[in-house]
């Protein structure tokens, strides 16, 4: 049941008659953990906050630098020097106090995920180096957790979920070779400050719509979207029978 501040709160959210109570409540009952409070999981967090998720765990070791702000939005200049996970649960408790949120101001190792999985709902994969995004991936699978993920660099960006205990393809079905370290980063790319704006936005979308049932989520397509030009793809995205993470699932 919501009291008349929530009803008011998310009311435009209620309004949609394929959302309604139902998906708020949903919502509310939800439990996510945000790996990244940079560029893409500053957005993800202040939206997955503001539409009413009932509890996040946000994750980093990092502290905010002056040349962070012009993209992070979730942290201000007052908050330069400090831990990106405290200042993002800072501006989140300032726009809608009912979220519970725990800060995780380290970053995490593998060996930590199995117990933060057990529990959570969902997992934002905000983070910015491959060792643990193909932890995250593992992870994720052992604890059977839909994994929400996207990358951003220079005018473009990625994004899909990954869910294969429930069918699909994994990230290392994406990426076989976990040794990769051949990604572009933003510190040696650059980036344009709403390009990881719109993949952070998108990263909360797809989350509200694995946790509400809302619309059909990106599981099994990988949507590329070039900013610079507007053009935009979406590519089927099979499971690698081989795949050493979740091949066992599809034999
Ligand atoms: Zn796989």
């Amino acid at each position: 049941m919501f009291n008349d501040g929530q009803l008011q709160r998310y009311s435009r959210q209620l309004l949609m008659s394929d959302f309604d109570i139902a998906g708020q409540e949903k919502l509310q009952a939800a439990r996510v953990l945000i790996v990244g409070l940079g560029g893409l999981g500053s957005p993800a967090a202040l939206y997955l906050g503001a539409a009413g998720v009932g509890c996040l765990l946000l994750a980093d070791g990092d502290a905010v630098e002056l040349s962070n702000l012009q993209r992070q939005i979730a942290h201000a200049e007052s908050d330069v020097g400090s831990n990106k996970a405290h200042s993002a649960a800072h501006s989140v408790k300032a726009l809608n106090h009912e979220v519970q949120v725990e800060v995780l101001d380290k970053y995490l190792q593998a060996s930590d995920l199995p117990s933060l999985l057990a529990r959570v709902d969902l997992v934002v994969d905000a983070s910015d180096n491959y060792p643990i995004r193909f932890a995250l991936n593992r992870a994720c699978i052992d604890a059977a957790v839909p994994l929400v993920s996207a990358a951003a660099v220079r005018g473009e960006g990625q994004l899909s979920v990954f869910d294969p205990v429930r069918g699909g393809p994994c990230y290392r079905c994406l990426y076989p070779d976990d040794s990769s370290d051949t990604a572009l980063s933003c510190s040696q790319s650059g980036v344009l400050a709403p390009v990881v704006g719109v993949f952070g936005s998108l990263l909360a979308m797809e989350a509200v719509k694995v946790l509400s049932g809302y619309g059909e989520p990106l599981c099994g397509s990988l949507l590329l979207l070039d900013l610079k030009t507007m053009d935009c793809r979406k590519l089927t995205l099979p499971p690698r029978e081989n795949c050493p993470d979740c091949g066992h699932l599809h034999a």
